[in-house]
């Protein structure tokens, strides 16, 4: 009978938040997959878990792959862990998962802290419907892709940085989106523990003069199409009459009745008051 593969995970900060779940199926199983051996043994070693431990991550994730898959075939059970948080998750894991599920080797996980939602849901931000990002790619042309694909995503978006990337982050971000309410969130679940509710723009300016320490996930509300319509709209009605505005594309080439039609849609009003207002006016 092959073995089971357990994605476990583990505390992002805060070592109460270690589950009995993890710590029973951590200390039952024949071997531990570990992103970083030297890191996890405190882990383990503050658990009182004496399993064994091989070494799993980015850079041998294909090799080692097959290898535990060979070893959960033969009928061991393998607990994959990694350095902080939920195996899979901006972390390795994805591809041991997927050569289990084409060897027909049953994989399960064992739930636990994940930045991402810890952050999500101490935010204040929209949590209905989020997207989380990861890290932005490091690679210009995919980076800029997915900055301006953000640009419209309604969603919440969560996004992981590191600090010495912060400030660089936050200025692209202001750039492509705008200015926006952003929870940047630092040392989730430790001593030091931080939000800031802030917009893109404050957040530039005070990571200006405030070095960013520490591990962040950043918060974004997602695009109001709406209030963007609105805050248009409002821009029109401040900035000129109606019948100002209807000259103003008669000036530039229209005929009265798309004048009217176009001023009736630039302010959000039917064209029977674009005309009243016209007929008053003159
Ligand atoms: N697998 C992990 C998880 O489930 O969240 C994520 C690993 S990823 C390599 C590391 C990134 O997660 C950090 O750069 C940071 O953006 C975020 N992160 C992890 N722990 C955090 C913490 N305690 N506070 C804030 N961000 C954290």
């Amino acid at each position: 009978m092959a073995g089971t593969l357990y994605l476990v995970a583990t505390p992002i900060g805060n070592l109460e938040d270690m589950t009995y779940r993890a710590v029973r199926v951590l200390s039952e199983a024949d071997l531990i997959a570990a992103e970083d051996t030297r890191n996890s043994i405190r882990l383990l070693t503050h658990f009182g878990i004496r399993t064994p431990m091989t070494s799993y991550h980015e850079f041998n994730k294909y090799d080692k792959g097959r290898e535990l898959v060979d070893q959960l075939l033969a009928g061991k059970n393998i607990a994959l862990i990694t350095d902080a948080g939920t195996p899979g998750i901006s972390d390795p894991g994805q591809e041991v998962v997927r050569m289990c599920h084409e060897a027909g080797v049953t994989v399960t996980s064992v739930p636990g802290a994940c930045a991402a939602v810890t952050a999500l849901i101490i935010s204040g931000q929209e949590t209905r419907r989020f997207v989380f990002e990861a890290f932005l790619p490091a690679e210009k042309k995919e980076r800029r892709e997915v900055l301006s694909r953000l640009k419209d995503e309604e969603r919440t978006m969560v996004i992981y940085e590191a600090p010495h990337h912060l400030k660089k982050t936050l200025a692209e971000l202001f750039e492509a989106l705008g200015d926006r309410s952003v929870t940047i969130e630092r040392e989730l679940t430790k001593k030091h523990e931080t939000l800031q509710k802030t917009t893109l723009a404050e957040a530039c300016a005070y990571y200006e003069t405030n070095e960013p320490r520490g591990e962040y996930v950043l918060v974004i509300a997602g695009a109001d199409h709406k209030e963007a319509v609105k805050a248009e709209q409002a821009m029109w009605q401040e900035s000129m009459t109606i019948p100002e505005h209807v000259k103003y594309y008669e000036d530039a080439g229209m005929d009265r009745k798309e004048a009217m039609k176009a001023v009736a849609k630039d302010r959000g009003i039917s064209k029977r008051d674009v005309y009243r207002e016209l007929i008053g006016g003159e």
